[in-house]
């Protein structure tokens, strides 16, 4: 451990609003190129913006929502650059007086809670997206996209790993969900992150120069951008080079980072106020009745669902990740009780099927009340844990309940110890030599008597009458 990691990330989240920043555009995509802008947002002369109050709203929402300061009065800049995509050679973004500032998201590294530094949170536009190569030889512009409203959620440089950035992002993903402020989908581009990352000697104070890695678009890629910048870098040191501060870009396929180009500083962008916008003034009324539609947050809500059903920090993570995933988990533990069981049947064998069918939470075919009704039947013996697995299934894909398919499929639980009782006989009888074995003290055999007695009785037999009366008939 020669080397500390030194990663700051920034985020931009697209908001959901119907609307775009500055304009009455819709905010709709996959629709024909260019059908979705007007004279605001391509950047025609004379006109001027107006600002979106919602988009306003969402991003005091996200800045409540991680702790910061909302500022009472924020300003507009214009960012200047060129690229066929900005049809106003400026992006109009927030430089000096961002909405929010000084906040945190908590992570949890190792069982231990870390708290990282928000830096601060701006409002800006989205550009405009260039397809290449759309038409023979030509790039096309689309201008669909522009003046989407966007924020911008930087970090402090508090984070030390690649585990930790991936922890973050999935945090802010989560709290951006769950205020429903953004559909914070990285693969679909509404967030999307360029990392930051240094490298220092252990122990020291100063930062390192850093790289900057654009635009990664998976949260795996993320780490793993990160873990070959840092050896990439750690490597130039070890041969004395330096780190170049620039901008590279993560090639997925290859798994390696290449120079985009050098980092470009602040005042190349000549920012200065937007004239064309007075500045934003949130009253303190205002904030607090944004603070009021801000739900329970995926923390609170973990640390809640520990305590409250005394699951563990794992299962309450996994389960919080989602609101509909929560309300889910607390709706069947309602009527069945039961929350590890019904902990572990969500993120087992229904988050299996889910996944298999690439469907979301909040479309399962199986409702609450049919899981904790299935979960009943095992409670009560009527079904053996294995066989509603089979049971499970079938309620997925038909839309039955639990009940129904028992009853059709012949498979309740067989309870009765005379008929267990006559399964264990064939069985002993049938293994003689593992009998004799066993009485004469090769106890690891009980395992194949049970299997033996299970697979003979279809899976219905009771597994603790099983193990209870094979343990009485195998001694005598
Ligand atoms: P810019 O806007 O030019 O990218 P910022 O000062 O806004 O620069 O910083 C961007 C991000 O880089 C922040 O998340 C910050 O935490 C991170 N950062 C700054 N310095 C370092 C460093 N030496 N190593 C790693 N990350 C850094
Ligand atoms: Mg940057
Ligand atoms: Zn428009």
């Amino acid at each position: 451990m020669k080397y500390e990691t030194v990663i700051g990330l920034e985020v931009h989240a697209q908001l959901q609003t119907n609307t775009k920043i500055f304009c009455g555009c819709e905010t709709k995509f996959g629709e024909e190129p260019n059908t979705r802008t007007c004279p605001v947002c391509i950047g025609m002369p004379g006109v001027l913006p107006v600002m979106n109050r919602r988009a306003v709203e969402y991003s005091v929402k996200t800045g409540l929502a991680t702790h910061c300061t909302i500022n009472p009065s924020s300003r507009f800049a214009r960012k200047n650059y060129f690229y066929p995509d900005l049809p106003k050679g400026y992006q109009i973004s927030q430089y000096e007086l961002p909405l929010c500032e000084n906040g945190n998201v908590e992570i949890v590294v190792d069982g231990k809670l870390k708290r990282i530094g928000i830096t601060r949170i701006h409002l800006e536009e989205d550009a405009g997206k260039n397809l290449h190569q759309a038409a023979g030889n030509a790039s096309l512009v689309d201008l669909n996209r522009a003046g989407t409203p966007l924020m911008e959620i930087v970090s402090e440089p508090d984070i030390t790993s690649p585990e930790e950035a991936s922890e973050y992002l999935k945090n802010l993903r989560s709290i951006l969900r769950y205020i429903e402020v953004s559909d914070a989908d990285m693969e679909k581009g509404n967030f999307r992150c360029d990392a930051n990352v240094s490298i220092r000697p252990a122990g020291s104070k100063e930062l390192g120069t850093r790289t900057e890695i654009k635009n990664v678009n998976s949260f795996k890629f993320v780490q793993k951008a990160l873990e070959y910048e840092i050896k990439r870098q750690a490597k130039l040191l070890d041969g004395g080079e330096r780190v170049v501060q620039e901008t590279r870009l993560f090639d997925s396929e290859k798994g390696v980072t290449s120079s985009m180009r050098s980092k470009e500083e602040a005042h190349d962008y000549r920012y200065f106020p937007e004239p064309d916008l007075v500045p934003v003034m949130i009253a303190q009324g205002e904030i607090e009745d944004i603070r009021k539609t801000i739900p329970e947050l995926p923390d609170a809500k973990r640390a809640r669902f520990v305590k409250e059903y005394a699951i563990p920090e794992y299962d309450a993570d996994m389960l919080t990740q989602s609101k509909a995933l929560a309300a889910y988990f607390e709706a069947t533990v309602k009527k069945s009780g039961n929350p590890k069981v019904v902990s572990n049947w969500i993120m087992g064998e229904l988050t299996r099927l889910l996944n298999a069918a690439g469907v979301e939470i909040e479309a399962c075919p199986v409702a609450p009340e049919r899981l904790a009704g299935m979960i009943t039947m095992i409670d009560e013996g009527v079904i053996s844990t294995k066989i509603a697995k089979t049971v499970f299934e079938e309620m997925y894909t038909t839309g039955k309940d639990a009940g129904t398919i028992v009853k059709e499929k012949g498979l309740v639980q067989v309870s009765d110890t005379g008929a267990i009782e006559a399964i264990i006989d064939e069985v002993i009888q049938a293994n003689p030599g593992q009998t004799t074995e066993y009485r004469a003290g090769k106890e690891k055999l009980f395992g194949f008597f049970v299997g033996q007695v299970m697979k003979a009785s279809k899976g219905k037999a009771n597994p603790d009458m099983v193990n209870q009366l094979l343990k009485k008939k195998l001694s005598g």
